[in-house]
């Protein structure tokens, strides 16, 4: 098993937006992937089609391009074992075959239970008291199977074309072992285990069946999934073995699970509504209800602080270091170090890494997505002006979409100012050294932050004021507000003209 070719998947069923617990195992898979030269794959598993949801699958690939995660083998870019879709394997007729050889290897039975009988025996067993009421090597033995019923009626009932399951038929008193390279060893006894159904009477398989089949024939060789899915571990270490493919069985690693904020349970929708954040990787309308998921990417998350945060759920590296690129998260990642425990999601800790990433950013890109907003207003600008504008602004901004906001007065002129200031501040004598440094401005020339400060040092100097008293109103009086970048720096990307222009304004502000 050790020495085989690294083969991963994602395996997501398509019944909506992709919480970030998914967009995290694709992450996972795709670094130890990559880290071991192996593949990644993409299998869309849509056999329970009451759950099917129009757009999800698309969503799911939207979400992995826009993270950076490139998919080797999927339902898009195909690959060696095409299809990559359940349900277009189910179509070819891929699982029945598997389901007759565990039959007629007696490790699967025929079931013809009613929805009503079924019901019947559940009510039965938990008016006995029992806490889960399971078909399992007690209640088959009182239900209507093939294990039940003659051989004969079974078939007249198949020919009969009586809706039938075909069911796993769990041992009574047997133990399954599995290493888990996060968990260890697990051990589960079969008693607590029930006979689940592997292929549904509509012809479909089952999760179990079609994932264990397609592991198998895909040659997956490590299955790296959520913690939910370790109470079906046993079961597929024992489909395994009755299909007589021990020894090509994957190694499996359970992810821990994603946590609310203050570590209280598995982290939902509902928390990121409640404590505004976004739990999915884009935003989703629910092609039904018409409700609306956030995402991370709308939120103004960039993709590459999204994957350092996702890595940090769970994996953490060797030394104190956080920010990680994709490249670097494949050549550190290793199973070893992802831990059992549950990762709590931090909130602050998710803006502080997109802050991180935010400042690093290259200014030439965050320029194309502030001249896309500008655009949606009509607001036309110099490119290289944007360019340094967002070099200037993007200390101060955590999120993407922040830009305009923090910018906007470089791009018209203020329409409203921060009363609180103006009305300390500005007064008949403070009016005048605003007005007499625009006349000065006029004779002068600038073109660095340097010069525009040493200009203003002069002309208070010669009026003998102090520079420091009016450089709260200066930038009130160009900007509105009273926190930014630095002023001077303001100075020069707004240009002379229009500064002596602002700086005029002053007296209606007075007035207002
Ligand atoms: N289809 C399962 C899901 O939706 C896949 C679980 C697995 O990876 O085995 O998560």
């Amino acid at each position: 098993m050790n020495n085989k070719e690294v083969r991963v998947r994602y395996a997501p069923s398509p019944t909506g937006p992709q919480h970030i617990g998914g967009v995290r195992t694709a992450l996972y898979n795709y670094l130890f992937a990559k880290k071991n030269g192996g593949t990644f794959i993409l299998r869309i598993e849509d056999t329970d089609q009451t759950r099917f949801v129009e757009g999800a699958e698309q969503y799911l690939i939207d979400s992995l391009k826009w993270v950076g995660i490139e998919i080797d083998e999927s339902p898009l870019v195909g690959g060696p074992f095409a299809p990559y879709r359940q349900s277009d394997r189910k179509n070819l007729g891929i699982y029945a075959p598997y389901a007759q050889q565990l039959l007629d290897s007696g490790h699967a039975y025929y079931a013809f239970d009613t929805p009503e009988e079924l019901e019947e025996m559940r009510e039965r067993m938990s008016k006995g008291g029992q806490k889960a009421s399971k078909y399992d090597y007690i209640t088959r033995e009182y239900m209507k199977n093939s294990l039940t019923l003659p051989t004969d009626e079974v078939k007249e009932r198949l020919n009969s074309g009586e809706p039938y399951v075909i069911r796993i038929k769990i041992p009574r008193n047997e133990e399954i072992r599995l290493h888990d390279i996060i968990r260890g060893w697990v051990t589960v006894k079969t008693s607590e285990m029930d006979d689940k159904v592997l292929l549904k009477s509509d012809g479909m398989p089952t999760y179990h069946l079609a994932n264990v089949v397609d592991d198998y024939l895909m040659k997956i060789s490590h299955v790296i999934r959520g913690e939910e899915w370790l109470p079906s571990a046993p079961l597929h270490v024992f489909l395994y073995e009755c299909l007589g493919w021990k020894e090509e069985m994957p190694a499996f690693a359970h992810l821990p699970l994603i946590l609310k904020p203050d570590g209280n349970g598995k982290l939902s929708k509902r928390d990121g509504d409640r404590l505004g954040f976004p739990v999915f990787s884009l935003d989703w309308i629910d092609p039904v209800s018409g409700e609306k998921s956030s995402g991370f990417r709308e939120a103004g998350y960039l993709p590459e602080a999204f994957i350092n945060i996702l890595a940090f759920l769970g994996w953490h590296p060797t030394d104190n270091k956080e920010l990680f690129s994709l490249d670097e998260l494949i050549e550190n990642f290793s199973l070893e170090r992802v831990s059992k425990s549950g990762a709590k999601f931090d909130p602050l800790k998710a803006k502080w890494f997109n802050q991180q990433y935010l400042r690093m950013y290259d200014d030439e890109k965050l320029a194309d997505s502030l001249m896309l907003e500008l655009a949606k207003e009509s607001i036309v600008a110099d490119r290289e002006k944007l360019v340094n504008v967002c070099n200037l602004v993007k200390e101060k901004a955590t999120f993407i979409n922040e830009l305009l906001d923090l910018s906007r007065y470089f791009f018209e002129k203020p329409k409203s100012f921060d009363m609180g200031v103006i009305q300390k501040k500005l007064n008949a004598e403070s009016e005048s050294i605003l007005l007499g440094f625009a006349s000065q401005l006029e004779l002068v020339e600038y073109s660095n932050a340097l010069e525009v400060k040493e200009i203003f040092e002069q002309y208070c100097q010669d009026q003998k004021q102090k520079a420091g008293t009016y450089m709260q109103l200066l930038r009130v009086v160009l900007t509105g507000v009273s926190a930014g970048p630095e002023l001077w720096e303001i100075f020069v990307l707004l240009g002379k003209n229009e500064v002596i222009e602002r700086l005029k304004a002053v007296e209606n502000l007075k007035s207002s």
